[in-house]
């Protein structure tokens, strides 16, 4: 099969990340007898040297005309002085609205060979963690009506909280699908003894579950689900929730993973289309260096295929290999501890590659 992939390098360590990635995909392309057709295009602060825009046009014309897209990071230093809507991470938010991304979905899984990263007592974690946030991208407080106005206590300001129910629907359905791949558990977060937004966002979701009677839901208020996720992680599967709650949570399941430089993102719209990007930013501070974990990138392009290409055995020989080349002892600079063997980006990328 053929499948179009924007690549989208971006600045810092994206390029470096990148590069390893497509190593890996490459392997994919002859191991599996597929055609990955990729076509370079710039965003965030190279795009702003370059063109003067951090999302040309161009780039979201190549994205809206490819299957998928792969991100690197945008941002770093050199940019730091610009005001807040010229930034290279403007660019982010431009591509979700351009290209109708509304679901964000982290997993935060805990690889065997990686438990000593995780800040948890080992017995909360034993036998590894596997969940996946399921976020709403584009609705709630983050982009509702917001503005400054007289009150009795002076001049204030105001966010306002709004979903519609069919913002709700198409959010539970991504969790309902994904749960049923998975462990067949939907949790649903919200603060529904409070919040009238998450009334109703309980009511769609019950609503959408009668549809998946194999999978089981359980409705978490925000304040119970933080708690919980560092008491007892492992009674979560899948994870759904607002913006601003999915913002926050997915950050605490993350953490009790260990390093950024493993954790993958897929960000999906209607239908199969999604962009995927590692969790991480630009690193500026180790760009060049030969010192970055592709890993995070790589584990994004298996989502690419699992999600968007329907290719799951694909999908799990890319995991699969990242987990040999782990249980082999070999770590980039964030991952390692003594007694390891070290190695660099690039050495990475083969060694995944090679693993396939
Ligand atoms: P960061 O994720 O870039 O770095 C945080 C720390 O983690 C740094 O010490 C870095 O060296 C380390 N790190 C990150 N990724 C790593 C990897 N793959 N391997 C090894 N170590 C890794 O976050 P930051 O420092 O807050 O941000 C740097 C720049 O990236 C900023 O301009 C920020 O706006 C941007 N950013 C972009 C994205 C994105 O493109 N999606 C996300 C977050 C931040």
């Amino acid at each position: 099969m053929n499948y179009k992939i924007a690549l989208i390098p971006g600045d810092g360590i994206g390029p470096e990340v990148v590069a390893e990635t497509v190593k890996v995909l490459n392997k994919i392309n002859e191991k599996y007898s597929h055609q990955f057709e990729y076509k370079k295009v710039l965003a965030g602060g190279c795009a702003i040297d370059e063109t003067g825009s951090c999302l040309p046009q161009e780039t979201i014309d190549i994205c809206k005309a490819s299957d998928a897209v792969l991100l690197g990071a945008v941002g770093g230093w050199k940019w730091d002085t610009l005001p807040g809507d010229q930034r290279p991470e403007r660019a982010l938010l431009g591509l979700r609205k351009e290209l109708g991304l509304f679901a964000n979905l982290r997993p935060a899984i805990l690889f065997d060979e990686l438990a000593d990263a995780c800040p948890l007592k080992p017995e909360i974690v034993q036998g590894g963690l596997d969940i996946v946030v399921v976020r709403e991208l584009t609705g709630g407080i983050y982009f509702g009506e917001k503005g400054f106005k007289e009150t009795d206590l002076g001049p204030a300001a105001y966010d306002v909280e709004q979903y519609a129910e069919e913002e709700v629907r198409r959010i539970a359905l991504v969790a309902f699908d994904m749960a049923m791949k998975r462990n067949k558990k939907v949790t649903s977060v919200d603060k529904a003894n409070v919040l009238e937004s998450s009334r109703l966002w309980r009511r769609v979701v019950a609503e959408v579950s009668k549809d998946y009677p194999k999978v089981t839901l359980d409705n978490l208020y925000i304040d119970n689900a933080t708690m919980q996720m560092v008491k007892n992680p492992k009674q979560f599967d899948v994870i759904v929730t607002s913006n601003i709650f999915g913002d926050i949570l997915s950050d605490e399941a993350s953490m009790i993973t260990g390093s950024i430089g493993m954790l993958p993102s897929a960000s999906l719209a209607k239908g199969n289309f999604g962009m995927y990007e590692p969790v991480h930013g630009s690193a500026p501070d180790i760009a060049g260096q030969n010192k970055s974990n592709p890993m995070a990138a790589v584990l994004s392009a298996a989502m690419m295929l699992r999600y968007t290409f329907g290719l799951s055995d694909e999908a799990d020989a890319i995991e699969a290999a990242v987990k040999k080349v782990l249980a082999g002892g070999y770590r980039t600079p964030d991952i390692y501890t003594e007694g390891m063997k070290a190695i660099g980006t690039a050495e990475a990328g083969d060694l995944i590659a090679n693993a396939i």
